[in-house]
């Protein structure tokens, strides 16, 4: 799922959101609360109708944006106060509003408010938190239950499961969470201090308990190899800024590995930025003339870069979905992997 953090994949219209191959994006609750609000969006025929996006929509709780404010924010068993980052007006977050908010919004789905915690933690307090967002889970999941969208229809509910940074907290918690009636599971407070190993120890660990005949998502990452690192733990969905955000930094992911347009070695390419690419900039732009737009600050470098990079994911996922029906993820996994770790010295897959 690209990210559309205000209501739009920045720089993104919906037609290239289509062409990109994009099925599913995420928009952010915490973001369209504050601005312009969820009544105004409800009010307007909701969040699919505000944006023009007739595909589905996946809205976050809001709780991570939230949390990751750390001094600006109290935490109590009622939910989260915490001052918008906008006006400084307080601003109040519980498992309830987040899914009021997420009903105006009308996302397909919406998921439950979770309590995420910072890693290195000591035990009794990420044992507080996991238990703290199972009874947000359970109190999300009956208030959404009475909430329609604008468009008259329920949502499908994705309950997160946390635990910190330990094994057997997490699989507990993924455990116990999938005792709820929900329609998929997403798992949170990963990459948030601790190294990539115990990333997919812990994701392993939660995705392991969770049903296999719903979809896991695992929230805000990553890299091309996390993804598919990601797919071999089980995971079905991701979410993650990279491609957009690097693209703005003229940094693109291609079939070749990672390229880096503002580059001297790309002044005179005249080639695509990778020939087996489908999207709009590489049918149609070189790298040099890329390269002299980035650099000159041109808005059609960030928008073009950002096409490729959202394509390129797409492709990637494409690509493992055929070779999960071929049977043959893990020979394509290690062929993509090769070609990126040679280029930008990422850690070792997992064991
Ligand atoms: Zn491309």
């Amino acid at each position: 799922m690209p990210v559309g953090t205000q209501g739009t994949v920045k720089g993104l219209t919906p037609a290239d959101l289509r062409a990109s191959g994009t099925r599913i994006l995420l928009a952010n609750t915490y973001h369209l609360m504050l601005r312009p609000g969820s009544e105004l969006i409800r009010n307007l025929g909701g969040l699919h109708r505000f944006m023009a996006w007739d595909r589905p929509i996946l809205t976050d709780s809001g709780g991570y944006q939230v949390l990751s404010m750390k001094e600006l924010v109290k935490v109590t068993e009622d939910g989260v106060e915490f001052r918008s980052h906008l006006d400084g007006k307080p601003e109040f977050l519980s498992p309830e509003r987040s899914m009021d908010v997420q009903a105006d919004l009308g996302s397909d789905i919406a998921v439950t408010l979770d309590h995420a915690v910072p890693l290195p933690l000591d035990a009794a307090a990420q044992r507080e938190a996991g238990e703290r967002t199972l009874r947000w889970t359970e109190r999300s999941l009956r208030h959404a239950r009475t909430l329609k969208t604008p468009e008259g229809h329920g949502q499908l509910l994705f309950a997160i499961v946390q635990g910190g940074g330990d094994s057997a907290l997490r699989r507990e918690m993924a455990e116990r969470t999938a005792a709820y009636p929900c329609d998929g599971f997403a798992i949170g407070g990963l990459s948030v201090g601790e190294t990539k190993r115990e990333t997919w120890d812990l994701a392993r660990a939660a995705a392991g308990a969770l049903p296999a005949d719903r979809p896991r998502y695992l929230m805000g990452m990553g890299t091309p190899l996390d993804l598919l690192d990601g797919i071999a733990c089980g995971i079905d969905l991701f979410d993650c800024v990279l491609p957009t955000r690097n693209a703005r930094n003229g940094m693109a992911f291609t079939s070749e590995g990672p390229v880096n347009i503002r580059n001297a070695e790309y002044a005179r390419s005249d080639r695509p930025l990778d020939p087996s690419c489908r999207c709009e900039a590489c049918a149609l732009l070189t790298r040099a003339y890329l390269r002299h737009l980035h650099l000159a600050g041109e808005i059609l470098a960030h928008r073009m870069l950002t096409l490729h990079n959202v394509t390129f994911y797409q492709t990637l996922m494409e690509t493992a979905r055929r070779a999960i029906e071929r049977g043959v993820l893990d020979q394509i996994s290690r062929e993509i992997s090769e070609r990126y770790r040679e280029r930008d010295g990422a850690p070792p897959a997992p064991a």
